[in-house]
């Protein structure tokens, strides 16, 4: 029960709405805001805001459940997050979206979750869960889900499949938002993924990817996170398409969640020299607007739900309130810790080295090129190389016919991903148009431990066009994220 007692806060508005920022005192009871009274004259040191929104993150990323995720990012301003519960529902099916869902209600933070659009993502994946259109239909019909998630296997989107298709029609019968996934589409494939109905991307990894994109009507989604980094190449479209842009991680990992969240991205973008309206906009305006949330936009009669900042050069949040309850202050959170019944029963039994071992050949060479920051791959068809006799026997990997890596000791080499194949020691360039982009469970760069890229048909999955344009003859995994 929300105290009647009135509250007061008094600093430098900013009103995104009006795109202006002047002195006042916000008044509220109950968690609404009943008044925001200007005082002209007034000089203040800090700000008053709407509170951050991150518009695409997998809580799971952070490897903690959502309410205590929720205790480390309201300190860093957020209020709200439009999340993906994908990663547990890949496993746990939908006892794993309920799970999100339950824990998430338990905290003041507004987890905004969406229905995973592809569980599995990938026909390779073995986790064990498959969500079919009727089952996406079911959680779309539930008022507490808000849109249909990621749409990663767009290539079915593009062949306008059946089943792709159903899914997204339940979403848009129930007027939800469809969100998108296509890293490296441009022009008319990107314009058609679009006339499907999906209304966002956050793949986006150069800026003319991006402005396809736009200009095919949808939303671009800049991504700063612990795996792909993308705000650097994307920052541009803050003073050419503020009104389509919003600020997402979509995976950060706890080390980084401890430090920032998207205050970061505010820092940068401000740091740009772009508007501090349109950065403010972008964290919290245009996500609320575009998923329809239930989020106060520091209007009198919505949810006080705002932080307090000081600096502009080295924006640092002082205080978050959500519903008008103080959450975090000056660094510290203020949210009590609760009791988690862990969702999962994993049990994975050891792996040894004979199941990453792969057939040499005498030919060339499936390898991923992984690229630092990015979560897409290059696909290099390389020989394979003679090695020491010593680095196998340190390795204890070796073979009959000829010699390559073992993913294990490709990762040693370089988290850059050497091209152990070769023998050669060189960090691939920034990707090209022909690209791929690997699952985690394929990235050597995120998974160190993980098993080496396949040479067999598990990376040729029928139904994936090989001539799709912006994702030609590389882009032939499906990916999350
Ligand atoms: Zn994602």
């Amino acid at each position: 029960m929300k105290t009647a007692q009135v509250q007061r806060l008094a600093g430098n508005i900013v009103d995104l709405h009006a795109r202006r920022i002047f002195p006042g005192v916000v008044e509220w009871s109950g968690g609404v805001i009943r008044r925001i009274v200007p005082t002209p004259g007034r000089r203040y040191d800090r700000q008053i805001a709407p509170g951050f929104v991150d518009a695409h993150i997998h809580i799971e990323s952070s490897m903690l459940p959502p309410s205590e995720f929720a205790r480390l990012a309201v300190v860093h301003g957020t209020v709200a997050t439009v999340s993906d519960p994908h990663e547990i529902a890949n496993v746990l099916g939908l006892a794993g979206v309920d799970f999100m869902l339950r824990d998430g209600a338990r905290s003041p933070l507004r987890f905004n979750f969406g229905v995973p659009s592809c569980v599995p993502a990938t026909t390779f994946e073995t986790a064990g869960a498959v969500l079919g259109p009727a089952a996406v239909a079911r959680l779309l019909a539930r008022p507490e889900v808000h849109y249909l998630s990621e749409f990663m296997n767009f290539p079915a989107v593009l062949k306008r499949a059946p089943e792709a298709m159903a899914k997204i029609e339940a979403a848009r019968r129930r007027g939800k938002p469809v969100d998108g996934h296509a890293p490296g589409l441009r022009g008319a494939a990107a314009a058609r993924y679009a006339a499907a109905g999906i209304t966002t991307d956050h793949e986006c990894f150069t800026l003319p990817e991006a402005r396809d994109k736009i200009a095919a009507g949808m939303k671009i989604l800049i991504r700063e996170g612990s795996a792909a980094k993308n705000f650097d190449a994307l920052a541009p479209l803050l003073r050419t398409h503020p009104d389509r842009c919003m600020f997402c991680c979509d995976d950060l990992h706890p080390d980084l969640l401890l430090r920032r969240h998207l205050d970061e991205h505010v820092r940068r973008a401000l740091a740009t020299g772009a508007d501090p309206c349109d950065v403010l906009a972008c964290a919290s305006l245009n996500p609320v607007v575009h998923y329809g949330l239930d989020v106060g936009l520091l209007r009198e009669g919505d949810p006080a739900d705002l932080i307090v900042f000081t600096g502009w050069k080295n924006l640092r949040v002082r205080q978050t309130w959500v519903r008008g309850d103080l959450v975090a202050r000056e660094g510290r959170s203020l949210l009590p810790r609760l009791p988690v019944q862990p969702a999962n029963r994993f049990r994975a039994r050891p792996r040894t080295a004979d199941e990453f071992r792969v057939p040499a050949r005498p030919s060339r060479l499936s390898v991923i090129g992984a690229v630092n920051g990015q979560l897409v791959t290059h696909h290099l068809r390389l020989r394979p190389a003679s090695w020491p006799a010593r680095w196998w026997r340190t390795r204890g990997a070796t073979c009959s016919r000829s010699r390559w890596s073992t993913a294990t000791g490709h990762a040693r080499r370089s988290r850059l991903g050497l091209c152990a194949a070769s023998g050669c020691a060189r960090a691939p360039s920034p990707p090209p148009s022909h690209m791929t982009r690997t699952t985690s469970s394929q990235s050597a760069r995120t998974t160190p431990h993980s098993p080496p890229p396949s040479i067999s048909s598990s990376r040729t999955a029928a139904g994936w066009p090989s001539s799709a344009a912006g994702a030609r003859r590389c882009c032939r995994c499906r990916s999350r994220d």
